[in-house]
């Protein structure tokens, strides 16, 4: 019997898991929190696919193209998409109550850059939380071994095939052995200072891979959300609220978005953060506000109720006064490379989900298209490593080395905040040269003096190196990465998401 080890609990890993399962391999899913706690339970917006005769696959597929700048695997988004109506299906099979319009169909949203209305959710803005519940008792009810709150420490290979990962729990250190393992640590907005992801988002799967020598690529592409509460524990505030009424202002009281665009708080998403990032770094870097008040309470209550109820759980009146609100790292397009089937270059290693870099997302990702790549390639991962028996060669686009660059006169004593802070002053919104450079030299004096910390600052450090490698590598602005020293904008810069006014675009 074929031993499959799943490393990670949300959309993806719980997806292969249990196809996997469902061809007869024993299989253990690790977690290094409990089941829930994982990225995928806080996707509010919902799951795009095509579910009705006045849609189309081909659209679909264009609007995946053109928000990733054409920097798609034209195959990988045709898959996604192809495969998305299936498993849909499977996850209301698996019990996923999506909200339904009074006829019976899907309710579906028209969210940011899709032409058509084809995002499906649930519980109005809880699609993440309904999959996730439907997965987990799914998975629980299946014979798959579940192991809450063990962490991924390393990848063990022998004869360059990965045989199984070391995990650590709060009490042991011990070796599982496995035939295929599946990484779906989900992404790393860890990275940064601001983010949208809660706290397990460090990357560890990307990072274990890379000291396996695994490919990874396109992690110049983080998508950053323009607002997200800036006030206790991150939560992602839609831009539906803006699409509402809402207006951002600085200290001052001054309303900013309109130096930045025509549309003002309405311009593409990536104009809209940038915005902010320039407004908080002109004011040392204090959040600017989102006013909200000409809404009213009813109506915030009423509209917004995930949000409101976050809202006033730290404290604030979103109806009376202005809150703090920041961009925030959201999304990591970029990870370690895979084929169609989640291979990855090493033999017996699998990524899936927001871990890989399948090529669906290309420049920047779709909103809405993330719960689907975990859904489709966590399905055909889970069924690869339960019949696969030889290995293909894996397409990876060439391997951007680490910059030589000299450490800083002065540089900072080591923290998961340092490190942060580096990354969301020099790799985050807006980046150049110099920046960049001063980034990968701190990052490499940082790597050169061993010092203890956790196996999750080792990898976010590992990652950070990474990331600001390939940014400094693309020297032109595409998508959601944009360098301010470019000589001149490529026309594909000027392509970005625009803001759907009825959405929850996330
Ligand atoms: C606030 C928010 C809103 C969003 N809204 C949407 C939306 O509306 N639509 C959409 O498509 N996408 C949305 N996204 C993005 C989407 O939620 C994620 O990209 C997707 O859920 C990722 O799924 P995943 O299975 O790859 O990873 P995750 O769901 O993040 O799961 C990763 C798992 O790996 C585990 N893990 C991590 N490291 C280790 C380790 N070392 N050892 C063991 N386990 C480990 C974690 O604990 C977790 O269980 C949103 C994201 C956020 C943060």
């Amino acid at each position: 019997m074929t031993d499959v080890v799943v490393v990670g609990s949300g959309i993806a890993g719980l997806t292969a898991a249990l196809h996997a399962a469902e061809r007869g391999c024993r299989v253990t899913v690790v977690t290094k929190g409990a089941l829930p706690d994982t990225n995928t339970r806080w996707a509010q917006g919902g799951i795009a696919a095509v579910t009705t005769a006045d849609d189309t696959l081909e659209s679909h597929i264009a609007d995946t193209l053109t928000a990733g700048v054409g920097l798609n695997d034209a195959e990988a988004v045709r898959t996604l998409v192809t495969e998305g109506p299936d498993r849909i299906a499977e996850l209301v099979r698996r019990g996923v109550c999506f909200d339904r319009s009074p006829d019976g169909d899907f309710a579906r949203g028209l969210e940011a850059a899709h032409a058509r209305p084809r995002v499906l959710h649930a519980g109005g803005d809880a699609t993440g939380a309904a999959i996730q519940t439907a997965l987990g008792a799914a998975v629980r009810s299946s014979g798959i071994v579940l192991r809450e709150h063990t962490a991924l420490r390393e990848l063990v290979l022998e004869r360059g095939r990965v045989v199984g990962i070391d995990v650590e729990t709060e009490a042991t250190a011990h070796r599982l052995s496995a035939d295929a393992v599946i990484l779906a640590t989900g992404g790393a907005g860890q990275l940064y200072s601001h983010t949208t992801n809660p706290s397990s988002a460090t990357g560890d799967g990307i990072a274990a891979a890379l000291r396996a020598g695994a490919a990874v690529a396109d992690l110049e592409f983080v998508q950053f959300h323009p607002t997200a509460l800036a006030a206790g524990e991150p939560f992602l505030v839609s831009e539906a609220v803006r699409g509402d009424g809402a207006i951002l202002i600085d200290d001052t009281g001054r309303r900013f978005a309109f130096d930045a665009h025509p549309d003002g708080e309405l311009a593409p998403r990536d104009v809209v953060a940038r915005a902010n990032a320039r407004a908080m770094a002109a004011q040392d870097g204090r959040p600017v506000r989102l006013d909200a008040t000409a809404l009213g309470a009813d109506r915030l209550a009423q509209r917004f109720p995930t949000i409101d109820a976050a809202v006033r759980a730290r404290g604030l009146d979103w109806s009376r006064e202005p809150i703090p609100v920041t961009p925030a790292a959201h999304y990591l397009m970029g990870g370690v490379v895979t084929d169609l089937d989640g291979r990855t270059t090493i033999p017996g290693l699998y990524a899936v989900g927001e871990t890989a870099r399948t090529g669906v997302h290309g420049a920047n990702r779709l909103a809405s298209n993330s719960l689907l790549e975990g859904a489709v390639f966590g399905a055909r991962a889970g069924a690869a490593a339960a019949t696969d028996t030889g290995w293909p060669d894996v397409d990876a686009p060439t391997a951007i080395a680490l910059p030589d660059v000299p450490a800083p006169v002065e540089v900072p004593v080591f923290s998961r905040g340092a490190l942060q802070d580096l990354l969301w002053e020099h790799a985050g919104l807006i980046r150049d040269d110099a920046g960049l450079r001063r980034a990968a030299g701190v990052l490499a004096a940082w790597a050169d003096l061993p010092r203890p910390r956790s196996a999750e600052d080792a990898g976010l450090l590992l990652l950070a190196r990474h990331v600001v490698a390939a940014a400094l590598a693309r020297t032109g602005s595409v998508g959601a990465h944009f360098r301010s020293d470019e000589v001149s904008a490529s026309p594909a810069a000027a392509a970005s998401v625009p803001v759907a006014q009825e959405a929850l675009a996330c």
